[in-house]
């Protein structure tokens, strides 16, 4: 297929990256059979191969337009595509380049630009999360189900471990999960602690990134990766030897800070530190606890469906490392039909495009169910939360399940 760069953009590294991810696509549309939205909707603007061609054309120089918006709005960036793409296309940076390109043609407005303002106040803001749960908590009994299901449950053991290890890794307090599942963290910590290894907490929590940088709000998303940074200094000079995650959204933006800051003097290093440092939860874990290690057994049987979340198997690659951990820790596992199939949580999307995300929630906790497992594990907040909404059995972090293990 011809492409020419549209002149105004010759000289623009981005605009270059751009442009060699859309030659290296070579159209063969194997992505579109694993997309979420393609399925859904059978488009072809609204799967990988088609939103390849819509950033091509904005790149050729086409004017932004409303249809080019809804079909770039409309990803959920889980990124199976590129799980199946035999060209290893990297269509998420490139539907990033799109949407930038969209934001500063045609800024939005009213309800849209709204509904992203209030997110990426509040989500990223730890003691506003904070203090909007204490305000709800009292009031869970007359809220309606799907809204009092987010809110922490009640009677989790949020203890951590008095006990200093020579082994410290930092841990990612988060904002989102540090208000609404503060057990995971908890959980994470206590496992870590019989393994000798003590989770630092955060001097400061706060997001992450991940919140505005994928809400159309890149600038201040950056501004909140160089805060982490300037927090975690002193811990990464101190020697702590991994910064851990339990939620592999924000894991997989993590590990993506020495790139989304390489073009900043000042941080690019501390940026590729930070990244080079950042670890999931299953792979510390997975690396402390061999095959052959003696695992305690649970008390009883039970049997989990587990959801993997796109960021843990597509972002991070980690595909099966979860489920391993947990069938060696000798908890049953029930089969799950395609799993590599988005949740519909996706960060923000399940309020940005609510009709999409619940008919994917819908079918996703459908497969969950069809085994009849006693519980939903996952390893990502926003999976969680969303799931939580319409399941009738607890939706738990995997780290929970190991954390009942008696040893
Ligand atoms: S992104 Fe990959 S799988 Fe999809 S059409 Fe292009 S080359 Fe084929
Ligand atoms: S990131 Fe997900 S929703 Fe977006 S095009 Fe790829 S597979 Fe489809």
């Amino acid at each position: 297929m011809e492409f020419h760069l549209d002149r105004k953009f010759a000289n623009a590294a981005w605009a270059q990256e751009a442009e060699s991810i859309v030659r290296k696509c070579v159209h063969c549309g194997f992505c579109n059979a694993t997309c979420p939205t393609y399925q859904l909707l059978g488009d072809e603007a609204d799967g990988p191969r088609g939103r390849i061609y819509l950033v091509k054309q904005l790149l050729e120089g086409q004017p932004a337009s409303a249809q080019a918006r809804l079909h770039l709005d409309r990803c959920l960036l889980c990124r199976s595509c590129e799980t199946t793409c035999p060209s290893g296309v990297p269509y998420a940076r490139l539907l990033e380049t799109g949407r930038q390109m969209l934001e500063q043609q045609q800024p939005r407005s009213g309800l849209d630009w709204l509904k992203r303002k209030l997110m990426t106040t509040l989500i990223p803001r730890n003691r506003l999360m904070q203090a909007a749960v204490s305000l709800a908590r009292p009031l869970r009994a007359f809220l309606p189900r799907a809204l009092a299901s987010q809110l922490p449950t009640a009677g989790k053991d949020l203890q951590r471990p008095q006990r200093v290890h020579a082994r410290r890794m930092l841990l990612l307090e988060g904002c989102a999960q540090a208000a609404l599942t503060p057990e995971t963290n908890a959980a994470a910590a206590r496992v870590l602690d019989r393994l000798g290894i003590t989770l630092v907490p955060e001097a400061r929590p706060g997001c992450c990134g991940a919140v505005r940088l994928h809400t159309s709000a890149r600038a201040q998303g950056l501004a909140d990766i160089r805060r982490r940074i300037d927090t975690w200094w002193p811990d990464i000079e101190a020697g702590v030897e991994a910064i851990v995650s339990t939620a592999s959204g924000c894991g997989v933006t993590l590990k993506d800070y020495g790139e989304l800051l390489k073009d900043d003097p000042e941080y690019a290093g501390k940026a590729r530190q930070v990244a080079s440092l950042a670890v999931d939860i299953a792979e510390v874990i997975g690396a402390e606890i061999t095959e052959s290690a003696a695992w305690p057994k649970p008390a009883r049987q039970l049997k989990v469906a587990f959801q993997s979340p796109c960021t843990l198997q597509h972002g991070q690659k980690l595909n099966g490392r979860v489920e391993a951990l947990l069938s060696r820790a000798g908890f049953t596992l029930v089969p799950v039909a395609d799993p590599h199939l988005c949740c519909g949580s996706a960060g923000t999307y399940s309020v940005l495009q609510a009709g999409l995300s619940a008919q994917l929630k819908a079918d996703k906790l459908a497969k969950l169910l069809a085994h009849s497992p006693d519980v939903i594990a996952t390893a990502n907040v926003g999976c969680q939360l969303h799931l939580r909404k319409h399941a009738k059995l607890p939706v738990t972090h995997w780290i929970e399940l190991l954390d009942t293990l008696e040893g």
